[in-house]
């Protein structure tokens, strides 16, 4: 076996439908490959709308007497999965290394980070209030909150536990049953779960998971099917706004997590080794590779130079390598294609006059790696400042004033992530409110986690995960009139 793990039984390669390990109709499978070595890692089940739409079926009748159950029921299953999580922490950590690459420290914080959304909503699902409006003296209104239905979720590679886990925590505590379909990437660390899911003791049909290499086939039945009340999507702006368009044929309610465009601004006041910390961690960590990495570097000029300097010595320090070594600190990227894609966007900026600091090209690790880049005379018309990289390459802006770097900012579809760095308070406000994104941080770049709401304005989506306001999503408002009081 080429995955050491303590229960080896976690490594999973069939489909979950309907609490049944099955293979695909056609008998169809897709490899994994770990992207530090190109070693194959195993052959998982590829399954088809047909299979989907069994699992939607299932679904639906499984939420039956799971939506009945007092939420209190429903979230000591979330706690005992929780738990068997937190138990087998160090086999997921390796499970996700070995299929998407990130350091293996990164991977255990990352199974953490999930498992917080899980016990989260184990704990918020009990808190599902309602409202009674006053309106006249023989009637009153009476708000009810209830699951919106079978949902259907789709999941990127970059964060193969926790996209998951924020999605289908809300969705069960609620009363919300759920279909999935994982990245073809990253699928053993998404059966791995409900395989822990499953002996925390999880009803058949509830959450199945549905590998497969046709994800059109797939995400065409989650969003056509009539039972589905709603899809909710990490990835692509693209792909998400191909789904939505799927959606709207049936009017499914849609959560949409897409691409991002994050700028950093480091104004002249800043406390400059906390901001340059801070974009070591935003630009760097998962190789660049987060919805929330910082895209953009803005700097103003009176500190550019300073910043650069700090910034390219500690990046010097970086140790590329594969993940599974306790030395590593940055690992490869996802696959070769998506190297190759980095490179293009460095190529361009150097052809339009970028100045390569550091880094600039393929790693020698390997075929899916990229030495990590800073990129300087940069400008608002190269394609590093208007698309996404997903990558590990930091291109530097300078700017004079606030007013500039307000509009730098917002000089994109993108609104997902932000950051500033500043110690000037009433900077940070207008700042903070200037700027049209959906999440801000100041003085910090580690701003996730289960207690906030996390998602995006403009093209970067639509809904919130984590967080009081991450429940809303798997919820229906219900208005019920009682009248007749004076009777
Ligand atoms: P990335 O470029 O990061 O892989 P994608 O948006 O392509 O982002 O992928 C995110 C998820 O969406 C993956 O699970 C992928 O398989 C899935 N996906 C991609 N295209 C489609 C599609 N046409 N229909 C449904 N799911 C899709």
């Amino acid at each position: 076996m080429t995955i050491q793990l303590n229960d080896s039984t976690l490594l999973k390669t069939q489909a979950y439908i309907d609490g049944q390990w099955v293979d695909g109709d056609k008998g169809e499978t897709f490899a994994v490959t770990n992207p530090a070595t190109g070693e194959h890692l195993a052959d998982v089940a590829s399954v088809g709308a047909d299979e989907t739409r069994r699992a939607i079926i299932a679904a639906e009748k499984a939420m039956v007497s799971w939506k009945a159950l007092p939420a209190k029921t429903r979230s000591e299953l979330l706690e005992r999965w929780y738990s068997l999580i937190i138990d087998n922490q160090e086999d997921l950590a390796v499970l996700m290394t070995a299929e998407q690459g990130k350091p293996l420290f990164e991977s255990r914080g990352e199974v953490a980070y999930g498992a917080s959304f899980i016990k989260w909503f184990a704990e918020e699902g009990k808190r599902v209030y309602g409202d009674i409006i006053p309106s006249t003296a023989d009637r009153r209104g009476v708000v009810v909150k209830q699951p919106v239905g079978v949902v259907a979720a789709i999941t990127p590679w970059n964060f193969p536990n926790a996209m998951i886990a924020r999605k289908v925590a809300p969705a069960l505590a609620v009363g919300c049953a759920m279909v999935l379909k994982p990245a073809a990437e990253t699928p053993l660390s998404a059966l791995a779960l409900v395989e822990l899911a499953n002996r925390a003791g999880l009803p058949a049909g509830l959450f199945s998971v549905l590998p497969g290499i046709n994800a059109q086939a797939i995400g065409g039945e989650m969003t056509s099917n009539t039972i589905v009340k709603k899809v909710t999507f990490t990835g692509s702006t693209p792909v998400g706004k191909l789904l939505m368009k799927q959606c709207a044929d049936t009017v499914k309610r849609t959560s949409m997590e897409l691409g991002g465009n994050a700028p950093v601004i480091i104004f002249d006041d800043a406390d400059l080794d906390a901001a340059v910390a801070g974009v070591l961690v935003a630009k760097y960590r998962n190789s660049g590779q987060t919805c929330i990495c910082a895209n953009r570097i803005l700097v103003q000029e009176g500190i550019y130079d300073a910043f650069i300097e700090k910034f390219a010595a500690a990046v010097k320090g970086f140790r590329v390598g594969n993940g599974m070594d306790a030395d590593s600190t940055h690992g490869p990227v996802i696959t070769e294609k998506a190297a190759t894609e980095i490179h293009a966007k460095v190529q361009s900026a150097v052809a339009e006059g970028a100045t390569v600091v550091i880094g600039g090209q393929a790693g020698s690790q390997g075929a899916c790696f990229y030495e990590p880049t800073i990129l300087t005379n940069v400008t608002d018309k190269m394609r590093v400042f208007r698309e996404e990289i997903f990558g590990p390459v930091a291109p530097v802006f300078k700017f004079s004033t606030e007013e500039q770097a307000i509009a730098m900012a917002n000089d994109t579809q993108f609104g997902l992530a932000a950051y500033l760095y500043t110690e000037n308070m009433g900077r940070v406000w207008r700042v903070s409110e200037g700027i049209d994104y959906g999440m801000v941080g100041v003085n910090e770049t580690a701003i996730s986690s289960e207690v906030i709401p996390f998602g995006g304005m403009k093209e970067s989506g639509q809904g919130r995960e984590g967080s009081k306001y991450g429940l809303d999503d798997y919820l229906e408002t219900k208005y019920i009139c009682i009248g007749g009081l004076n009777r």
